[in-house]
């Protein structure tokens, strides 16, 4: 297991770049609820969860970094031109909040009339703190890992149990609409862990089982060890709606 890390302070990798972005999907009516919006994508994570289905997103390598060369210009270049066409932006990753220009790229994308949509892991809190009083994001998307005592064991890095907390709190008080959600992955989670979940974001707004897939994920070991098991969502659902008001499964 390693250190949870904010991957700026990685020592081999720096970046002559404000943000590291591998690039951007114009149009997603999906990714964003009620809004036509555009996705960028950082680079950089600092958790290794094993079933990640954007494994590229994650390390951040010499190569990778050299591949994101005027990626920022192109993009604010491109919202440029869809200022008045599309809604929003959604920003994931990777974990946005790990980039250390994070906010001021947020805040450029407000000024020009956008609105905006973050996924996040919850490991800063800090960001989240100042992005909702500064009014920068007006839709977060957190996911939870895992009940409180298996973050690290499901993400494969020690985490800042306080941290992962702070987040929620900050999420469910933040005034904004928000979701919770969890990718279920059979081999690693099982049906009482959601009881720990349902502790973690009790009284929550809206929380969504999304379903593992088989696709390239970061540890293809895992597919291995999760073979011949499942876990039911519709049970986890039932079980997630004495804690949360609005429980959904994403298939
Ligand atoms: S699933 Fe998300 S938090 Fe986990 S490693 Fe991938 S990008 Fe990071």
């Amino acid at each position: 297991m390693t250190e949870a890390r904010v991957y700026e302070l990685d020592a081999g990798y720096p970046s002559p770049f404000p943000m590291l972005l591998a690039g951007f999907q114009k149009m997603t009516l999906i990714d964003y609820p009620g809004k036509i919006a555009t996705t960028v994508f950082t680079v950089g994570c600092n958790f290794r969860c094993p079933f990640c289905h954007n494994p590229e997103l994650v390390e951040l390598t010499p190569d990778a970094v050299a591949s994101f060369k005027d990626g920022e210009k192109t993009f604010f270049d491109f919202l440029e031109n869809r200022k008045g066409k599309l809604d929003g932006v959604c920003i994931t990753g990777g974990e946005p909040t790990a980039q250390k220009d994070i906010v001021p790229f947020i805040r450029k994308i407000k000024k020009m009339g956008f609105s905006v949509k973050l996924d996040s892991n919850g490991t800063r809190p800090e960001i989240l703190e100042e992005v909702f009083r500064d009014g920068l994001v007006d839709y977060i998307a957190m996911d939870i890992k895992n009940g409180i005592d298996r973050y690290s064991e499901t993400t494969r890095v020690s985490v800042d149990e306080d941290k992962i907390r702070k987040s929620i709190s900050l999420t469910m008080e933040s005034g904004i609409p928000y979701e919770f959600r969890t990718t279920v992955v059979p081999g690693i989670h099982t049906e009482a862990d959601f009881d720990g979940i349902a502790t973690l974001i009790r009284g929550a707004r809206a929380y969504y089982l999304q379903e593992f897939r088989d696709m390239t994920i970061l540890d293809p070991r895992l597919k291995e060890s999760a073979k011949g098991k499942t876990v039911d969502l519709e049970k986890v659902a039932e079980r997630m709606r004495k804690a949360v008001k609005v429980v959904g499964i994403r298939k």
